[in-house]
């Protein structure tokens, strides 16, 4: 199945991800390791995103389609778990238009959500979070009595602090951001009744069983 991922941003999301394509058997496409790709071998587009990505500007429509353009190139893929994009309605009509001239059109497209009250619970958790100073991979997760939150990471008995850009507001604020991005682009396959959305509660694997069913009808 030629599956597009709309996903969330406030879970982790490359282990639902990851369990969703073996359960599709499909290979799993992140936008993010094509763009690397390009930069690492610093072709034409590589350069093009480099310049942009420096200058702070949002990622234009027309870079990200030719670096799926790039990917594709005319042949048509069987099957695909494509995530992080589209990221507009503008890159949805060209991949839509791509995928068509492949003869490879999609078969559906998943949106990963969760619900609303579990979204502000993930965002306060998040922001609760603390790093140790010794190695910024041991990350505490906070008990659900914040009294008995601890002071020192259980890895290594480092002091733990928290890091500015954790904080509640801003995380809210990234999560918002996100979901205007994701709003328009779900709306557009809804309107071509491409869209299936699944709750995002649970492990990746139910989550990816879940999601599994759901497109089960899709199949082509
Ligand atoms: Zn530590």
């Amino acid at each position: 199945m030629r599956i597009v991922l709309l996903q969330q941003s406030i879970y982790e999301q490359k282990a639902d991800a990851a369990a969703l394509a073996q359960a599709l058997a499909a290979p799993h496409i992140r936008f993010g390791d094509l763009m690397r790709s390009h930069l690492v071998r610093r072709t034409g587009l590589g350069a093009r995103a480099a310049a942009v990505m420096n200058s702070g500007e949002p990622f234009p429509d027309e870079i990200a389609t030719a670096i799926l353009r790039d990917t594709f190139d005319s042949t048509a893929p069987a099957a695909f778990l494509l995530g992080g994009h589209p990221r507009s309605t503008t890159q949805a009509r060209a991949l839509d238009d791509l995928l068509h001239e492949c003869g490879a059109p999609l078969d559906g497209v998943l949106y990963l959500r969760l619900p609303e009250d579990e979204v502000e619970r993930r965002i306060r958790q998040q922001a609760a979070r603390r790093l140790c100073r010794n190695d910024l991979t041991h990350r505490y997760e906070p008990p659900a009595d914040p009294l008995a939150a601890g002071r020192h990471c259980t890895v290594c008995g480092g002091e733990l602090y928290q890091r500015k850009d954790d904080d509640e507001d801003v995380i809210r604020s990234r999560y918002r951001t996100h979901e205007a991005i994701v709003e328009p682009v779900a709306r557009h396959y809804a309107d071509r009744s491409l869209l299936t959305a699944v709750e995002a509660v649970g492990t990746p694997d139910e989550v990816a069983a879940r999601a599994v069913a759901a497109l089960g009808g899709r199949a082509s």
